[in-house]
């Protein structure tokens, strides 16, 4: 028996009474995490599985390794030995929008550096490891950014300011006002336009030596392969499992270096996946956590100067790629937690069983990522099976004299940003343990911001027994649109 601390990762705190260290007394690894789910029960679903063993998007690591390399749940603990449960998250931009045109080809570029470059990029040069040769190569370059959000952002003007001389950018959505408070990318005049169309602004004024490439759609198995070719280093900066997967799987098809980055809340992570030369996302995460384990950046919140941090060291190691110097991220995960400003390194090593990039690799094409991640297709309805309610259908049912019970399942931090009168809030997290305050009402609807979380919690009481629940149809930011424009979307 060892005394030992296990690390609670931020998305899982809520389980363990908000603790960030557990002090455990256990042998292995196994029994450690076993040992922190019989004092905290709540957490066991989201570590283990229905069939007792432990999750595949939940890697453990002790001290700086992960068990998968070492002796996995029999890996032997010492006394102090730091366990780190490390979940997969995903963070970054996201959205959806329309379309506008495609920007126009810019003149082919000659090798040479004029004088306006020569000026402009004189830190680089005086710098042995850039120099003129290394200023060629960042304009030989293309890079693609995928989404930019929080992290391509900050990451598309660094490259851009850097003299990267292709960059490609993907994402479809417009600019929201809830998009400034890290996006600097856009202004807030920007907000309502096609985030392309803000972006090629601005980045063509901080440098029009920069050739744009505008991908205005949503990055699929049908046009990833073809796209992610056409680039010598992919930025990873999206938000959602499915792209994640698609990136990374498109990466190593095509034996393009991707450089990934996520966030949430106060942390981030970064690596750069190199199938030829390291492990790839998969190798960490050979599934993705179910969907509703994993609130969105849109839901959870984000400090707003993290996505900043993370996206920079994104576009830092894109440069060092392209330069061929320093040493990349490869086969290390970099954790950064804001609070504590702190960076933590964990080796990440190639999974020998990877079905993408393992020489038994049984994945050879791209396949359907949002039925690989358990979401539902773009467009899809949200949760088939659960019943709900159009905003307008609630507001008459509430005019009634027999109306609903109205519960708010968002977090408190959210009422401040919106609330409907007479609503109970109960965050979905705390719903098993207020049951008796809904058993007397003759019919509920739940609702939170967009209808995804209100979705999970009518299903968890329709499988404790309650009839009359439904949810409402996409949540109080829909109910705002349609019925009470005063209430603050976001
Ligand atoms: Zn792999």
């Amino acid at each position: 028996m060892s005394n030992v601390t296990v690390r609670i990762p931020t998305p899982l705190r809520a389980f363990v009474s908000g603790q960030k260290d557990v002090p455990i007394i256990a042998p292995t690894a196994g029994e450690a995490i076993r040992a922190l789910c019989e004092l905290h029960p709540t957490l066991r679903r989201h570590l283990y599985g229905p069939d007792d063993t432990l999750r595949n998007f939940v890697s453990v690591f002790v001290n700086e390794d992960d068990i998968r390399n070492r002796e996995r749940e029999a890996t032997p603990l010492r006394d102090g030995d730091i366990v780190s449960i490390v979940p997969a998250i995903a963070g970054g931009s996201g959205g959806s929008g329309s379309p506008p045109p495609p920007s126009p080809p810019s003149p082919p570029k000659e090798e040479s550096l004029p004088p306006d470059e020569l000026r402009r990029y004189s830190r680089h040069l005086l710098l042995p490891e850039v120099g003129l040769s290394g200023q060629r190569k960042l304009r030989r370059a293309k890079v693609l950014i995928v989404g930019t959000g929080g992290l391509g952002a900050p990451a598309a003007l660094y490259l851009a300011a850097a003299g990267v001389g292709t960059i490609g950018l993907v994402d479809f959505d417009t600019v929201d006002a809830s998009n400034l408070q890290r996006q600097l990318l856009y202004s807030t005049a920007d907000v309502g336009r096609p985030k392309l169309a803000a972006a090629r602004d601005r980045l063509t004024g901080l440098n029009p030596g920069v050739k744009l490439v505008l991908h205005e759609q949503r990055l699929d198995s049908t046009n990833a392969l073809g796209i992610v070719r056409q680039y010598d280093v992919v930025l990873d900066g999206t938000d959602n499992f499915p792209t994640r997967y698609l990136v990374n799987d498109a990466c190593v098809l095509t034996g393009v270096p991707n450089v990934y980055g996520s966030i949430y809340r106060f942390e981030g992570q970064a690596s750069v996946f190199d199938a030829r030369r390291g492990p790839c996302y998969r190798c960490l995460y050979s599934e993705p956590p179910p969907p509703d384990l994993v609130p969105s950046c849109a839901e959870a919140g984000v400090l707003g100067v993290l996505p900043g941090v993370v996206g920079v060291l994104q576009a830092t190691e894109a440069i060092k790629l392209i330069l061929g110097i320093g040493e990349p991220l490869i086969g290390r995960l970099l954790l950064y937690d804001a609070l504590a400003l702190r960076f933590r390194e964990l080796k990440l090593r190639k999974n020998p069983e990877c079905v993408l990039c393992s020489p038994h690799a049984t994945q050879k094409e791209l396949i359907d990522y949002p039925a690989f991640c358990g979401v539902p297709a773009p467009g899809a309805a949200v949760e088939p099976g659960v019943p709900e309610i159009l905003p307008a259908e609630l507001k008459a049912a509430l005019a009634t004299d027999d109306p609903p019970l109205l519960v708010d399942v968002r977090e408190p931090e959210e009422l401040a940003i919106s609330h409907i009168e007479g609503a109970l809030p109960i965050p979905e997290g705390e719903i098993p343990d207020h049951v008796d305050e809904l058993t007397g009402a003759r019919a509920i609807v739940l609702f939170c911001r967009s209808g995804s979380r209100s979705a999970d919690a009518t299903r968890m009481l329709l499988d404790l027994g309650f009839s009359n629940v439904r949810s409402l149809k996409g949540g109080i930011n829909a109910w705002a649109h349609d019925v009470d424009p005063s209430i603050v979307v976001y």
